[in-house]
């Protein structure tokens, strides 16, 4: 790890995680934690788990390591959540019954709807104002030193797969957080931005960005934007305009990320591999450790549960758009078109076309899995050489070499 004259080391790729801006221990120490530096899984991964993903296990490469994995929504979702309110419900389960003594999650910023505030939320009113996305870089992990000063013995984590990484690699390497216990649960995050590109991207997003209130990139190929009237928007992704596929949008931290579904979590939940249903709001659980067992028991009964769906294979999806996905990870183009890279109409054809003969279920979580992967390991390979061996964990090499792409 390079270090300067001082003998500390500087910030480099950066997702706003929130631990640098703790003034309770010295800044360097916070870095030395950062998974930028540190690299995804690997290590961690053997350490939670005492051994890596298996090479031989196609699901376990791409979802981690897991002790069960199902889809549920809850039967009374809760209104405001992202889904049917998971997440939520388990945060609070675990707070009412003393597992934990708070909550270290976001609320929404003030100014902002999709922006967020960290928070540690010690009363069940501050555990419900914490559900719902905030799709934006998120310093989750500040809260800690309010939890650190408030001596607190036991707290519950929600965050990103950035946030988990950080905080199980500075509770071992430090003695800051030993007399805390630490439960987390994990979302799958990808394509995040920062709070100064947001607007900028919805606004090409969206014909009404003013009345957005609830965004998401669904399983039927389109991005739906509900608005404060109650009503969906739906983008197909094939027609958005050409500079939102500029990588430059998006963080270098984003792009160099390598765990989507949060595999150091105790448990993820998010919706990838869940049917889409209309006016249902299925999610998909992966339960990793004994401890998100835990946090799942609490809210068990109140799930309607199925089975996980869908065929594995989507390799012939993914080798469509490889090539094109590659040679967009090399040189930046000189300029990308204001304009749709397809028409609406088009655009909701080949959605629908897609969403009817392509991948689904675990297929669907395989297919996006996959795609992210293959076009981050291109956009470090080409943009940020240097960090190709710090970054990328060993079974992500494996999984380029069954597409037969280059290393
Ligand atoms: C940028 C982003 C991209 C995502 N992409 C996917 C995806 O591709 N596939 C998928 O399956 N799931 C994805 N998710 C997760 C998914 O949208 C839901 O958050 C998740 O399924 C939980 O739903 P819920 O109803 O149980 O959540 P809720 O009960 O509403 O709780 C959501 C929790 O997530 C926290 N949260 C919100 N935004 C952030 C953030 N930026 N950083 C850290 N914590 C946050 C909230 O504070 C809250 O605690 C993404 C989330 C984000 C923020
Ligand atoms: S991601 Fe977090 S730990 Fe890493 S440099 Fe940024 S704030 Fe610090
Ligand atoms: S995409 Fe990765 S690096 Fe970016 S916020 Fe999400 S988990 Fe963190």
């Amino acid at each position: 790890m390079p270090e300067n004259k001082t003998g500390t080391i500087e910030k480099g790729i950066c997702s706003s995680c929130g631990l640098c801006s703790i003034q309770e221990w010295p800044m360097h120490e916070s870095i030395r934690s950062c998974v930028f530096k540190n690299g995804w899984l690997g290590k961690r991964e053997k350490k939670l788990f005492g051994r890596e993903r298996k090479p031989d296990n196609p699901e376990e490469m791409r979802f981690g390591i897991t002790l069960e994995r199902f889809t549920a929504q809850l039967e009374k979702p809760l209104p405001g959540a992202q889904w049917s309110g998971i997440v939520t419900a388990m945060a609070r389960k675990a707070f009412e019954s003393g597992l934990v003594d708070g909550v270290v999650t976001l609320h929404r910023s003030e100014d902002n709807h999709f922006f967020s505030r960290p928070v540690l939320a010690m009363t069940t009113e501050d555990i419900d104002a914490s559900r719902g996305n905030k799709p934006v870089l998120s310093p989750v992990l500040r809260s800690l030193e309010t939890a650190v000063r408030k001596k607190l013995k036991s707290i519950l984590v929600i965050g990103a797969a950035c946030h988990i990484h950080i905080l199980r690699d500075f509770r071992e390497r430090f003695a800051y957080l030993e007399d805390m216990d630490i439960y987390t649960i994990g979302i799958p995050c990808v394509d995040n931005v920062q709070r100064n590109r947001f607007n900028w991207i919805l606004e090409r997003m969206s014909r009404s960005p003013g009345t957005a209130c609830h965004m998401e990139f669904m399983q039927d190929f389109r991005i739906h934007i509900r608005h404060t009237s109650g009503r969906t928007e739906k983008i197909p992704f094939f027609s958005l305009p050409e500079e939102l596929s500029n990588p430059e949008i998006f963080p270098v931290a984003c792009m160099g990320c390598f765990d989507y579904l949060n595999s150091l979590s105790d448990i993820t939940v998010g919706y990838l591999a869940a049917r889409l249903l209309p006016d249902q709001n299925r999610q998909w659980v992966l339960v990793r450790t004994k401890k998100g067992q835990q946090l799942l028991d609490f809210v068990n009964d109140e799930l309607e549960r199925y089975r996980e769906e869908g065929e594995w294979e989507c390799k012939k999806f993914i080798e469509k758009n490889t090539g094109q996905i590659i040679e967009s990870m090399k040189e930046q183009k000189a300029a990308y078109s204001p304009d749709r890279k397809i028409p609406l109409l088009i655009g909701h054809i080949l959605s629908w076309m897609l969403s009817r003969s392509g991948p689904k279920g675990i297929g669907f979580a395989h297919y996006s899995v996959d795609f992210h992967l293959i076009r981050h390991y291109y956009y470090i390979k080409y943009r940020y050489p240097e960090q190709l061996t710090v970054l990328v964990p060993r079974h992500v090499r494996s999984i380029i070499q069954e597409y037969g792409l280059p290393l």
